[in-house]
């Protein structure tokens, strides 16, 4: 049996007859850039989190970067985030010229420890940037009360938590902007990059809509320096006619989630814990083994297709030398990077497919010398 990672082709067929003659009335209109639909998905985007404001852009990662902009975070500034995400988080901070300040994360939810945020504040950090990683909210009420006591704004990365609900509030409404990402593998995906930031700021909303589109609001009056980072109409389409599917793909994820819990129980791996504030969007799931390197090769010979989110943590990239951060400096991050595998999850995964994943699985760990 072949299990793919994601199986982006069978959401596709079901969804053609609606994705195809939406992307042909825009091409017969060549309604290429901010066109209808990219005000439309703004709208309904908004909708569906819950905010007043959602603004298109071209990816997660100038979702993150403009709305530090949006804030006038920049050179000088610190921003805190979480050691163990995508390397875009921080990529979007050093964008600004802003230093990422890094913590180490809960080992239960595998997200930014709350506790160790203060110890990381000086008198330049301005922002609390926690990641919603996995697809399971972060502890946001501590961060948003550590963030009242300091004066710092949290832009939250939701990049992989579209719909998550964090005592059922949803992502993107937990801080004063979050942003999301619509890459083609996340749980709401265009077919190619996007992104939004969505946000109740009427200001910030205002400046973002600048920001991405040369700094003008009426054509060659620039008002501020911006960048070309718009939507393309056409993402704008495909991302309007998935949005209506986004709860029932999220359900069928969580029972995803629970099916692997039950079948994987017995097994010697660390499952994934839904903390009680907390439900996941299951972008991913990830379980914690011992010999993960091998398991990982005896997945995929046995045509099962595994990942690591991620293998490497931010403060141990090449990138981020001159952070002057050392191995050990954030010991529980560094151990999960060792232990973690990413097991197949798509709302199209089948039950069947789920047991041979597991199968390989226990096929492995029966198969080790006992230590
Ligand atoms: C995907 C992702 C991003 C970046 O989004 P892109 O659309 O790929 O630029 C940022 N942060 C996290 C946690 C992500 O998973």
């Amino acid at each position: 049996m072949n299990v793919p990672f994601v199986d982006l082709v069978s959401q596709y067929q079901g969804l053609k007859d609606q994705i195809v003659p939406a992307l042909e009335n825009i091409m017969g209109k060549a309604q290429f850039i901010m066109g209808q639909d990219m005000r439309l998905f703004e709208q309904e985007f908004a909708t569906y989190c819950t905010t007043e404001y959602a603004i298109s852009v071209d990816s997660g990662t100038s979702a993150l970067e403009l709305t530090l902009r949006a804030f006038n975070i920049g050179a000088g500034d610190e921003v805190i985030t979480v050691a163990n995400t995508f390397i875009a988080t921080t990529l979007a901070i050093s964008a600004t010229g802003a230093k990422p300040v890094l913590v180490d994360i809960n080992p239960e939810t595998y997200n930014i420890d709350a506790t160790k945020i203060e110890a990381a504040i000086t008198r330049r950090t301005r922002a609390i940037m926690p990641v919603h990683l996995y697809g399971q909210p972060a502890d946001m009420d501590a961060i948003t009360k550590i963030a009242r006591n300091h004066d710092l704004l949290v832009i939250e990365d939701a990049c992989q938590a579209h719909g998550a609900q964090y005592k059922g509030r949803l992502t993107g409404s937990l801080g004063d902007a979050a942003a999301f990402s619509f890459y083609p593998g996340k749980n709401l995906g265009a077919y190619g990059d996007g992104g939004a930031v969505v946000t109740n700021n009427a200001k910030v909303a205002e400046r973002l809509t600048l920001l991405r589109d040369y700094g003008q609001k009426q054509k060659y009056q620039h008002l501020i320096k911006g960048y070309n980072r718009r939507l393309d109409t056409l993402q704008a389409a495909v991302l309007r006619a998935k949005l209506p599917h986004l709860n029932d793909w999220n359900s069928a994820r969580r029972q995803c989630a629970a099916r692997y819990n039950e079948e994987l129980k017995d097994s010697d791996v660390v499952l994934p814990v839904d903390a009680d504030f907390a439900e996941s969007v299951y972008h991913l799931y990830v379980i914690r083994v011992q010999k993960r390197d091998q398991l990982l090769a005896h997945l995929q010979s046995k045509g099962v297709s595994a990942g690591i989110h991620y293998p490497i943590p931010i403060h141990m990239q090449p990138a981020y030398e001159d952070l002057g951060y050392q191995k050990g400096d954030f010991p529980i991050t560094e151990k999960f990077a060792d232990e973690i595998i990413s097991l197949p999850m798509y709302a199209e995964l089948g039950k069947d497919q789920i047991t041979y994943v597991v199968s390989t699985i226990n096929e492995f760990i029966n198969n080790q010398p006992r230590s």
